[in-house]
């Protein structure tokens, strides 16, 4: 018997989940949220995301105290490292964020339904013995990390991201598996606290899928950082002992074994998308060959009143794409219309320097025989990074070669993950080059790199 009945159950309380949830409480459902953990927010807020980004900027204000600070004329008698309480500090980030979404729960008058949700029929849930009835079901159940075969993730010598996130001591020697987002944030924290870190990439360049020269780029930078690549290598085997891991390593391509030795191993080969125990073949829910829920453009599956957002479905796995369709598909489920422009995701790693993108890379328009003309400006002739003593990296703007419009923007630099914002808020009303240059960008800023690059595009900028 079913005990209580909603509009809208959503199962997964991350951002795709927790979003959609407040959307569609403010638009009058009435609307609970499943979650299993202990505390609401997903992978972004408790083991993605939040806690990375407060272990990126901690880790990056010791490195700077450490390395930078005398050569600018401060002097501070030493800086040590205080793990434990950089640990605490991480905690507190997470518990403030996840209690807020609670706090938002409240305020917008969501049930919290805690335990694991399982789909039983079309319109029904159960979760923790009871069976609750609803119009609509959202599956926003994320992803979880994928694994390598052979190599067995403990969370202790042999860890994801979230064990990386728990490390009790800085290790000595850290090898990275895969040189995607997870392994050069991650690794860059430990790098800068003391671990001496090495990258092993299955293909011949770090960062796969971004534009080829910032790729180039960002392996020097993050090299000259004091990071070892390992690139078109892959591990073949990885085996915790009592005095660390041993490692193996071949040639991508095939060739002879190396050994390597290591204090932490670290998994960041990607994600899959999550949906164990969810009863998806009980109501016939169909997934895709890498296990992802398929839906059509309005994120609808193929069994009625039943939808999925987020991690679980195709497309980037990133948090403002899961949010960006709860939004969306509770604005939808309201009877309104809504679309998303997936060309316009903004993907951003926050390593130091920042990378960060939108639109398309130069690979993909010369691929789609697009004619583009190319505008790049180096942080080098930008006043305003010279005084911040952070010089490394470029923007790049790729603009249509008949009509200027913006096609793609690709920065490494400091604080590319704010600056690309002005880029995709002006591609989105289909901003032309010159429409970038001609706006007066305050002085002196890091903006103005980018208008430079905009100035680039036409072969006239002023600085260069
Ligand atoms: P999730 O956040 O994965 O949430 C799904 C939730 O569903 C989980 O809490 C899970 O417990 C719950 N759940 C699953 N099954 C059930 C069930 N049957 N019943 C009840 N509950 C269930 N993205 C960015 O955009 N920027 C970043 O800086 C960034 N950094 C990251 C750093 C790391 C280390 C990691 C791992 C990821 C990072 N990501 C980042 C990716 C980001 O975390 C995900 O894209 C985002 O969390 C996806 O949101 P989601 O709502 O789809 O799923
Ligand atoms: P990723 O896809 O970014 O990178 C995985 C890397 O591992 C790739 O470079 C791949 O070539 C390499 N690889 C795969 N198999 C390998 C093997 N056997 N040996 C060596 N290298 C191998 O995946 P990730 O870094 O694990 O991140 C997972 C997801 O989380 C990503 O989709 C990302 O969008 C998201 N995330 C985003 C952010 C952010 O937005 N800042 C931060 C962290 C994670």
């Amino acid at each position: 018997m079913a005990s209580s009945s909603y509009d809208l159950i959503v199962i997964g309380s991350g951002p795709g989940g927790y979003v959609c949830a407040i959307r569609a409480a403010q638009l009058g459902m009435k609307v609970a949220c499943v979650e299993k953990r202990d505390t609401l927010g997903g992978t972004c807020l408790n083991v993605g995301c939040i806690p990375s980004k407060a272990m990126l900027s901690t880790s990056e204000k010791y490195h700077e105290a450490e390395a930078s600070f005398e050569s600018l004329g401060i002097k501070t008698g030493g800086v040590n490292l205080d793990l434990p309480t950089m640990m605490k500090y991480k905690d507190s980030v997470v518990e403030a964020n996840t209690k807020g979404i609670e706090f938002l729960f409240k305020k917008n008058k969501i049930d919290w339904l805690k335990g694991a949700g399982k789909i039983v029929a079309k319109g029904q849930v159960d979760v923790a013995g009871k069976t609750y009835d609803t119009k609509n079901i959202v599956i926003a159940t994320g992803s979880d990390v994928a694994g390598l075969p052979g190599i067995e993730i403990d969370e202790k010598k042999i860890v994801s991201s979230t064990g990386a996130l728990e490390l009790k001591e800085v290790p000595k020697e850290m090898v990275v598996i895969g040189g995607g987002v997870i392994g050069l944030e991650l690794g860059s924290v430990w790098s800068r606290l003391g671990a001496n870190v090495t990258v092993v990439e299955f293909v011949d360049q770090i960062l796969p899928g971004m534009d080829g020269e910032i790729r180039k780029e960002a392996g020097k930078i993050f090299k000259k950082q004091g990071l070892n690549f390992k690139l078109s290598t892959k591990v073949t085997s990885a085996k915790a002992g009592k005095s660390g891991v041993n490692l193996t390593l071949e040639a991508a391509a095939g060739g002879d074994e190396e050994k390597m030795k290591a204090d932490i191993v670290l998994v960041a080969v990607g994600r899959k998308a999550y949906t164990d125990s969810l009863g998806l073949d009980t109501v016939g829910v169909e997934t895709d060959e890498r296990g992802r829920v398929k839906t059509d453009a309005h994120f609808k599956t193929n069994v009625d009143g039943i939808y999925a957002i987020g991690d679980v479905i195709a497309g980037p796995m990133l948090a403002h794409k899961a949010e960006d369709e709860g939004v969306v598909l509770a604005e939808m489920l309201d009877g309104q219309s809504g679309h998303i422009d997936y060309n316009l995701i903004p993907g951003v790693v926050y390593t130091w320097p920042e990378v960060a993108n939108v639109g398309q890379t130069e690979e993909q328009l010369k691929e789609a025989g697009i004619a583009y003309k190319a505008g790049k400006f180096p942080f080098m002739a930008n006043g305003r990074a010279r005084a911040m003593n952070m010089v490394d990296g470029f923007v790049k703007i790729l603009a249509d070669a008949k009509t200027d419009r913006v096609l793609g923007c690709h920065i490494i630099g400091p604080e590319a993950g704010t600056l690309i914002a002005e880029v995709v808020l002006g591609m989105e009303f289909g901003t032309s080059a010159e429409d970038i240059a001609r706006t007066c960008h305050a002085h002196p800023t890091l903006e103005e790199v980018v208008k430079e690059a905009a100035l680039a595009v036409d072969g006239r900028e002023i600085h260069m």
